[in-house]
């Protein structure tokens, strides 16, 4: 009792930070507790570094382990293959990489219950001709590749045309989709890697959308990122650690468009192609502010969310989610962002503990868990609780729902 009068005390004189023995020489004079002045006060106390703080949670809860799905799951983003090469955040050339090797992939999903992985990152020319070959028609109805745009042409005059023509061409080869990386809006320059940004609604790009609506080729669409992102990387961003660690994901910078200005630019180009199925990506890349999320999806018919690497922040707000899940329960698809040895991203790392987490969050009621397979929470330090969805929206979420997109049976 006398502590809580102290602290009272203490915070209505503005010292509270200086409150548990702090030294007296950080206590200042009296008026001169500026937040600098605070910091100073607060680093002083704690000497442990943030990188060495893992509490364990105290909290006894229910923990149910979900080995396999309730029904058999699209894994609608994952990235089996990659672009060998990348120059200034552009993928440049048809050369692959192969992230995983089918037979080892295999067994994970059938222990876990994953049908097909979507590989998005498919490429294009002959690199996609080779992962659907090596992929799609060696296991057939198990893995299926979108093409990429060939932004190694930007530059040509004809480049509308022949990007269209390579959509087609890419269709003919086996690609069930294309795959818009973050690159549009973030990276991609007039030359290619330099000059200005290019607009998420470049009129160049208007035929390839077309192509796909015409295709039926849905369109799985990343622009910009999460909106700490955009925020300078100090003691208020609460993504303070993984930007730490992963420096150039910052978009802070006054080169950047802001994450606003990215999200209105793709809504022009849902707005003008109509007949294209759009996938906006990881919650249509705002999902803490599901509010905006539900705005756009009820204005645009042809817009649909995948989940991939955001269960940080639904499972932050289970109830907001639950309600958002239910009332779009025919426009979400189940992703992962699923990356073979993927380790040094445990929210994306394929294997059998990432599927659990998501099975976990989808299908139980389970509180305060872990939302990747890591010893700190990877994407801010919190833990989330499940939303125990029917199975009627499993169904769906699961599987139903992507194999619509993706013009296929299950
Ligand atoms: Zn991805």
């Amino acid at each position: 009792m006398r502590q809580i009068s102290r602290r009272t005390m203490l915070a209505t004189t503005g010292f509270g930070a200086l409150s548990a023995g702090l030294p007296t020489a950080w206590a200042g004079s009296p008026g001169q507790t500026s937040a600098a002045q605070d910091n100073g006060a607060h680093s002083q106390k704690c000497s442990l570094p943030l990188t060495d703080y893992q509490p364990e949670s105290m909290l006894h809860v229910q923990t149910t382990h979900v080995s396999r799905s309730r029904f058999s799951v699209i894994d609608f983003h994952t990235h089996v293959t990659n672009s060998a090469r990348v120059v200034n955040g552009v993928a440049i050339g048809a050369a692959r990489v192969y992230n995983g090797m089918p037979q080892d992939l295999l067994p994970i999903m059938d222990r876990t219950n994953v049908l097909a992985m979507v590989n998005l990152t498919g490429g294009f020319g002959a690199g996609l001709t080779d992962t659907i070959s090596h992929l799609d028609r060696r296991y057939a109805g198990r893995f299926y590749s979108m093409t990429e745009p060939s932004y190694d042409m930007f530059g040509r005059a004809d480049y509308p045309q022949v990007q269209a023509d390579a959509i087609a061409q890419a269709h003919r080869d086996g690609a069930r989709g294309l795959k818009i990386l973050k690159t549009l809006g973030l990276f991609l320059r007039e030359d290619t890697t330099s000059g200005p940004l290019v607009k998420v609604d470049d009129p160049r790009f208007d035929p390839m959308w077309e192509t796909c609506g015409s295709l039926n080729l849905p369109v799985a669409i990343h622009v910009s990122d999460p909106i700490a992102f955009f925020r300078p990387t100090d003691h208020l961003n609460e993504r303070y650690e993984e930007l730490s660690n992963h420096p150039d994901w910052s978009f802070a910078s006054p080169e950047y468009p802001s994450n606003a200005e990215i999200l209105e630019a793709r809504n022009r180009v849902f707005a003008r192609h109509p007949k294209t199925q759009f996938v906006a990506l990881h919650v249509g890349n705002f999902a803490e502010d599901l509010e905006n999320v539900s705005a756009n999806l009820d204005r645009f018919p042809n817009m649909h969310v995948d989940i991939a690497a955001r269960l940080n922040e639904l499972g932050r707000q289970p109830r907001a989610a639950r309600r958002f899940f239910d009332r779009y329960q025919d426009r979400i698809v189940f992703g992962t962002d699923a990356t073979p040895h993927g380790d040094q991203f445990p929210q994306q790392a394929f294997g059998d503990a990432l599927y659990q987490i998501y099975f976990r969050f989808l299908e139980t009621a389970d509180e305060y868990f872990d939302y990747a397979p890591a010893a700190t929470p990877p994407q801010g330090r919190w833990r989330i609780s499940g939303i125990e969805l029917p199975d009627s929206i499993l169904h769906k979420v699961y599987n139903q729902n992507a194999a619509r997109l993706l013009n296929i049976v299950v």
